[in-house]
């Protein structure tokens, strides 16, 4: 029988015990309580697999995500079934490491979770029948997973790092292919309402974007039309070969597209684990643009060191008195600064974090009022964001 997803909602005090509480081990195989939950399990997850797909090669769920107190999980590794029963790991041989795991009991969330990555496994098959298994990667992942739940623990109990190694994963927060940004907000609001800190890592966030798009191609060109039309604009105001310069990069992609393509582009930001995850996506990308430490009010590079500069929704956290300065200091650095910002039209009631929204003629204002010329200003995604080039 399908049987319903026991869920654990983390904004509410009554959730059901059975997710929380160590489970019974079996000892009859026989009885009808086992045979109910080997094949209630079984049912579940497999109209889970139809429903979800099986995306990463091992997909899991255990008894007590159906309500049943028992230490069994089902697992499906490949093309082939496994009922795990009082499961045991019996060697390590791997190392720990960070796996990015979601939960069908906490649906909204991915968490960063440190497991062994080559472990052996001693299990009871539902005939009673002793097996071993060896798993590596994402299927000892999964696996040790389903150990956690049939020990009681939720992914939340097992974060290393409260403070950064919680997610809202993509597909959550990301509809309709819009960049993911705009959704801090709402990672900040649930956050909160785990009583964690109000920040996220900038590292820890893109990575896990960058898990699913470790090809810049497909990052540039297929999530998201304010990169293309960043991109538009850029080469553009951009002579063949010419120099670029991105302040304040996230991820880099842009710019690894842009060297791509020709440009001499380099990137300048402050934070040095940012820095250093978009030189690795730089160098898996076989791209050749240099990274920079330095703060955007105050850029590390001669006068006209190149013909533009862009930054990506970064302009809007800084308060006034710094926005001024890091435009001037761009247009110090380069002829053109490009930047993308957020609009108050941009899903307001989600955004709650540093994020400053205003409206596109308040930021035309802004620009107009410290004599900035603007030469292009243009709206996208409804008004959702305003792309402006100023000289
Ligand atoms: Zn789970």
């Amino acid at each position: 029988m399908i049987k319903p997803i026991v869920t654990h909602d983390i904004h509410k005090k009554d959730n059901p015990k059975v997710l929380q509480e160590k489970t019974r081990r079996i000892t009859d195989f026989e009885c009808e309580e086992t045979r109910n939950c080997v094949k209630d399990l079984n049912d579940t997850l497999d109209q889970l697999i139809k429903d979800e797909g099986n995306k990463r090669g091992a997909i899991g769920l255990s008894a007590n995500q159906i309500a049943y107190p028992l230490a069994m999980s089902a697992v499906t590794l490949g093309d082939t079934r496994y009922m795990f029963i009082n499961p045991e790991i019996i060697e390590k041989r791997g190392h720990d490491r960070l796996f990015r795991i979601g939960c069908f009991s906490l649906y909204e969330y991915r968490a960063m979770v440190r497991y062994n990555d080559d472990v052996t496994i001693a299990y009871y098959d539902p005939d009673g029948n002793r097996q071993t298994i060896d798993l590596k990667g994402d299927r000892s992942c999964v696996v040790q997973h389903e150990m956690d739940h049939l020990d009681g623990l939720l992914l939340f109990e097992r974060l290393e790092h409260k403070e950064k190694d919680l997610f809202v994963p993509r597909e959550a927060l990301y509809k309709d292919g819009k960049v993911p940004l705009r959704n801090h907000g709402k990672i900040f609001e649930l956050r909160r309402k785990l009583g964690l800190n109000k920040t996220i890592s900038a590292p820890i966030w893109y990575s896990s974007l960058f898990n699913d798009y470790s090809d810049y191609v497909s990052l540039v060109e297929k999530t998201s039309k304010e990169y293309r039309t960043m991109l538009k604009l850029i080469e553009q105001y951009t002579p063949v070969n010419g120099k670029i310069l991105e302040a304040g990069n996230g991820i880099g992609a842009l710019s690894v597209y842009l060297d791509k393509k020709g440009y001499e582009v380099r990137c300048c930001i402050e934070d040095d684990d940012m820095r250093e995850l978009a030189q690795r996506i730089n160098d898996q990308n076989d791209s050749s643009v240099s990274y920079v430490s330095g703060n955007m009010t105050s850029l590390p590079f001669e006068d006209k060191a190149f013909n533009t500069i862009f930054s990506y929704e970064v302009l809007e956290t800084l308060d006034d008195a710094a926005l001024e300065v890091a435009l001037l200091e761009g247009l110090r650095t380069a002829e053109t600064y490009i930047f993308m910002v957020p609009t108050i039209k941009l899903n307001a009631n989600t955004l709650k974090g540093n994020e400053r929204l205003r409206t596109r003629e308040a930021w035309e204002e802004f620009l107009n009022k410290n004599q900035f010329e603007i030469v292009e200003s243009n709206e996208i995604c409804d008004g959702g964001y305003v792309i402006f080039a100023i000289k």
